[in-house]
């Protein structure tokens, strides 16, 4: 499996670590070119405003659309979250809007910029770690949303089919198995497709 990582802004690296150790080969995505070449794609933790504008500006809007109308799987891990999302609270304008959830930036104030909290994940048999930093929330899912995970009764993980979203960032610790349970979304969307 070949599995890249959006390379404009964010913690690019410790996720192609994280894809390494779990099994697949990592790839720094920054030209729409190289699409071409993975099968699935994570979009990392950043600045979302950062993000999305440099996106734009390298035409990886429209390519990712297209990109994820083929079934490839994305996953957005906090700013990425917000990158994929089809809403984004108090912003009329969203970035992919690929997901159907609600995200609100930022939702854990001040007071909790950064912290760390065990979690229960579907899918997942026992607690991941999650880190938390200036993390968005998912306020609501639409129909063929699955929430992964809730923290305090928040949602902090969820998908849609090939579409996977974290609150938190899973590539801060030594626990690849987030990276593996999307590898493993990758691997089944390459062989639904290779069956067709
Ligand atoms: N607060 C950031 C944003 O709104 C996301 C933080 C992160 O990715 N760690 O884009």
């Amino acid at each position: 499996m070949n599995i890249g990582v959006l390379a404009l802004q964010g913690a690019v690296a410790e996720h192609i670590r994280m894809l390494n150790k779990a099994g697949a080969q990592g790839t720094a995505i920054k030209r729409v070119e190289q699409l071409e070449k993975i099968d699935g794609l994570i979009i990392p933790g950043g600045e979302s405003t950062t993000i999305g504008k440099l996106m734009r500006e390298y035409h990886f809007i429209e390519a990712l659309r297209a990109f994820s109308a083929k079934k490839k799987p994305i996953f957005g891990t906090c700013a990425g979250l917000i990158l994929i999302a089809k809403e984004i609270v108090g912003q009329s304008e969203v970035h992919l809007g690929l997901m159907d959830i609600k995200v609100q930036r930022n939702a854990f104030g001040r007071q909790r910029e950064s912290f760390e909290a065990d979690l229960d994940i579907k899918g997942i048999d026992k607690a991941v770690r999650g880190v938390f930093i200036r993390a968005p929330l998912i306020v609501e899912v639409g129909d063929g949303v699955k929430v992964l995970s809730t923290y305090r009764d928040q949602i902090v993980a969820a998908r849609q089919g090939h579409l996977l979203a974290s609150s938190f960032h899973p590539e801060l610790t030594d626990d690849h198995r987030m990276h593996a349970y999307f590898i493993e979304m990758a691997r089944n969307s390459l062989s639904a497709v290779t069956k067709s």
